[in-house]
């Protein structure tokens, strides 16, 4: 399989932020910090727009839908384009 069909194949970081999304909240936001469900939203991130941020009524704390998990350095470290 040639370099040229396989990136067919690689989702765009749009559509990886749709499913973590799905999977991740499915059950309601939930703060990665301390595990408390008052979680508000607070708009998007500055430098990857599809990304909602969120933050914690109980610790304070802001988050984002890669926060804790392991595509938090896929996207923030690689460039996938
Ligand atoms: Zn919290």
């Amino acid at each position: 399989m040639s370099v040229e069909v396989y990136k067919l194949f690689i989702p765009k970081d749009e559509e990886c932020i749709e499913i973590i999304r799905k999977i991740r909240w499915g059950n309601g936001y939930i703060c990665p910090y301390c595990g408390s469900r008052d979680v508000i939203l607070k708009g998007k991130e500055g430098y990857k727009s599809y990304i909602q941020r969120y933050r914690c009524n109980s610790c304070k704390r802001h988050f984002n839908d890669l926060t804790g998990t392991i595509f938090y350095t896929f996207i923030y470290k690689s460039n996938w384009s």
